[in-house]
């Protein structure tokens, strides 16, 4: 039925893409509705509800880096970008599995001039391996073949054994959340190259104090209700009806949207939920694949003797890659993580669980045994975290805006073409792109 006055809008899911589209389009001017399946915003950072064993826990320990910089916008307009311990440069500590410990740490300036003595000052690797890495440090600026995968470019760099155990393993599974083998070498770069090329804050990794609900899912609830934004959570959209090209409706459970020609719908889904429900009309969103990322979060009854570094890589590490903490919170609770979690696939909750314990004891072996044993663990195991970026996804994902032939119909999200991997800066990245593409597109 047709609206006199303002323009509608409907955003489909209410990830941070959606979020960030949704608040935008309704700065705009526009009468937006935003629809999300679940009974809560924040899409896939948000804290699970407390049980007795663990409590306070994410759905998996999310990071930034001050180089997000459309990130950093939606947090200021949330008023949560100050609930992060937020470095003025990078600072990332290591365990070796023989609980040897190192960091690499840029004091503060300009970060590309700043890599070098950190990286030369990085003890756990020998003078060789250090001299090795800053060339491959340098080789970041190359550019490199779209066929080429990480595991590609670090052969032909010649970064294998420390080089590869220190920097480019444990960046690519951050980063790409899967296994060198699996992913494309230039986004990687790209990524590497926007994150390390500015100021040294940009470099910076920055971790939450509070659970993500508290600095995502619930200010934005507030926020857009204070933009006159009409959020219908529990509302999964079931079907999209198409007309002659363009979109004509939208059915959810218990109802029928029917679109007039001046209405607008932006996508914020992710690709799997949107190639359900338009199959074939989205290039790409039928092939990427997805990659899971696996979470124990621990709480002991007294200090293990962790270090207390926020961010641990541990090296080598097998099957998990990360130790995490929320800064604030002691050393009696901590988390590790695996990105891509090839390793794990087969294993029951309770094997996973037990090989986190395992590979701590192996890489922290001066901890307190019995406390590592004792802690109460809870597991959470994200299946579709994140796309998986292979080399042939460069350039064919879908660039957010208009979807071709499909009218009316706009996409965003963390999989559409930014240049960067799945992530958060992604997907705001991708919605402000998203809601430029509605003010200049023809009507
Ligand atoms: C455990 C984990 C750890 C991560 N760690 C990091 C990290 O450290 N740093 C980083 O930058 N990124 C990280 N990521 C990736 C990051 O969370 C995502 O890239 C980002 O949140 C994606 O946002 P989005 O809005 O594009 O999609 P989503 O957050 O997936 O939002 C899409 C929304 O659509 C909804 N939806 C789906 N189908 C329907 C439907 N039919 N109808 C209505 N609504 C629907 C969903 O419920 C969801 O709320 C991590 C992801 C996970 C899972």
């Amino acid at each position: 039925m047709a609206t006199v006055g303002k323009q509608r809008a409907f955003v489909l899911g209410g990830g941070v893409a959606g979020i960030v589209a949704a608040l935008s389009l309704a700065d705009r001017g526009f009468q937006v509705e935003l629809i999300e399946g679940r009974s809560r915003l924040g899409g896939r950072a948000f804290t699970l509800p407390d049980r007795d064993t663990v409590t306070g826990c994410d759905n998996g320990p999310h990071v930034m880096l001050g180089a997000y910089a459309a990130m950093r916008r939606l947090l200021r307009r949330l008023g949560t970008e100050a609930d992060f311990v937020r470095p003025r440069a990078l600072r990332l500590a290591y365990a070796d599995v023989d609980g040897a410990m190192a960091s690499l740490s840029l004091a503060r300036g300009p970060a590309p001039l700043m890599f070098g003595p950190a990286l030369l000052a990085l003890r756990g690797i020998g003078l060789v391996d250090r001299l090795r890495a800053l060339g491959g440090l340098v080789a970041v600026l190359l550019p490199c073949p779209v066929s080429w995968t990480v595991e590609d470019w670090i052969q032909s760099r010649r970064q294998r054994g420390r080089p590869r155990d220190f920097l480019w393993d444990p960046m690519c599974r951050a980063i790409m959340n899967a296994e060198p083998d699996r992913v494309g070498a230039r986004c990687f770069l790209h990524t590497l190259r926007r994150a390390f090329l500015g100021s040294g804050d940009a470099a910076a990794i920055w971790l939450p104090v509070r659970p993500w609900s508290e600095i995502l899912g619930e200010p934005a609830a507030r926020a857009l209700a204070a933009s006159g934004v009409r959020v219908r959570c529990g509302e999964a959209v079931k079907g999209l009806e198409l007309e002659r090209g363009a979109l004509t409706a939208l059915q959810l459970a218990d109802a029928r949207i029917e679109l007039d020609a001046r209405d607008v719908v932006i996508s914020a889904l992710p690709w799997h939920a949107l190639d359900r429900l338009l199959p074939d009309r989205v290039p790409e969103a039928d092939r990427l694949g997805a990659s899971p990322i696996v979470s124990v979060y621990f709480e002991a009854d007294r200090e293990p003797g962790l270090p207390l570094e926020p961010l641990i890589s541990l090296v080598r590490g097998t099957p998990f890659h990360f130790l995490a903490r929320r800064p604030g919170e002691g050393g009696r609770r901590y988390a590790v993580l695996s990105g891509g979690g090839a390793d794990l696939v087969g294993l029951p909750a309770a094997g996973m669980i037990e090989a986190a314990r395992a590979q701590l004891l192996r890489h922290f072996p001066r901890a307190d045994r019995e406390a590592l044993l004792e802690a109460r663990a809870r597991l959470t195991k994200e299946a579709a975290a994140t796309f998986v970026h292979a080399p042939s996804s460069d350039g064919s994902r879908p660039e957010p805006g208009a979807v071709p032939g499909v009218g009316r119909l706009f996409v965003c999200g963390d999989w559409t073409s930014t240049g960067l991997p799945s992530t958060l800066e992604g997907a705001a990245e991708s919605a402000e792109r998203a809601v430029r593409a509605v003010q200049t597109h023809p009507r």
